[in-house]
């Protein structure tokens, strides 16, 4: 397998925390987007129950935390971004309505229709969009809104590269309308759909892995997967430079019926 081919799931998860954890995103979007689709959503108060699945370091949590009322549990796999995320809500003093705690999105540690809003940015690829839409209903209230970014397709057909890169890294990859469907047949019903701009990847996601990488190379000199990784997400940029025209998140809103 060259590099260029290797998906993300092919590398040592300790190396893309430590790389990640050096950057403020671990996906695609930004403050703009996550305060647009929150304003598709009406149901909130203080003693609402929120949860952001997939956190990270929580760039997207703090956003929503100062955004909108109500308590956010925020889950995400790796211990590392965890920590991390705790020390960033007591930066910000959001620590009483914000906490991280590791888990999978997968077996999740809330009661059912205990929920008011689950959110989940660039994450819930991790279990594919359409378990995760199915599986994570039963958790919210009946009314209640379910916010998450997903990879789709804009056009029909596209180039043969890209199409392989992303059938290789997420086979659910789908258009717009093929989500939606999804999303109907799972029991939402559809309140927003957007895509987001450019920016959030380039800018936002791209552009500040640029200066860690060298210092992450020099790290690991002579780590194989180490250098694997870099070269993979730096392919994966140049490939969103040439073929962003066909691709990209797309933020789903939806309301449980
Ligand atoms: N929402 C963040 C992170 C997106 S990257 C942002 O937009 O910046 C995807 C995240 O999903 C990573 O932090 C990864 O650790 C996490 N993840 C992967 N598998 C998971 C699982 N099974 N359960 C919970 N989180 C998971």
């Amino acid at each position: 397998m060259s590099n260029e081919n290797k998906t993300i799931h092919d590398f040592d998860f300790n190396l893309i925390c430590e790389y990640f954890s050096n950057v403020e995103r671990q996906g695609p979007g930004s403050p703009e987007a996550t305060i647009k689709a929150l304003s598709f959503i009406d149901n909130l108060s203080d003693d609402s129950r929120i949860a952001d699945l997939g956190c990270g370091t929580g760039g997207q949590t703090m956003v929503l935390a100062q955004h909108a009322p109500g308590k956010v549990t925020a889950i995400d796999l790796f211990p590392l971004f965890i920590d991390l995320f705790n020390r960033n809500a007591a930066k910000l003093n959001l620590q009483d309505r914000v906490q991280g705690i590791t888990g999978s999105m997968d077996a999740l540690p809330f009661g059912e229709e205990e929920l008011d809003l689950i959110w989940s940015e660039g994450a819930i690829y991790n279990i594919g969009f359409e378990q995760g839409v199915n599986e994570w209903r039963k958790y919210l209230k009946k009314g209640g809104y379910l916010a998450v970014t997903e990879a789709c397709w804009f056009t029909d057909s596209r180039p043969e590269e890209i199409e392989t890169f992303w059938v290789e890294a997420y086979p659910e990859i789908n258009t717009i309308p093929k989500k939606l469907v999804q999303l109907q047949h799972a029991g939402y019903r559809t309140v927003a759909t957007f895509i987001l701009p450019d920016y959030c990847w380039t800018e936002n996601f791209f552009r500040p892995q640029i200066p860690i990488q060298d210092e992450f190379l020099l790290k690991h000199a002579g780590n194989t997967m180490a250098e694997d990784l870099v070269v993979n997400l730096r392919h994966e940029a140049m490939l969103y430079k040439k073929y962003s025209a066909f691709y990209g998140y797309v933020f789903f809103i939806g309301r449980k019926l």
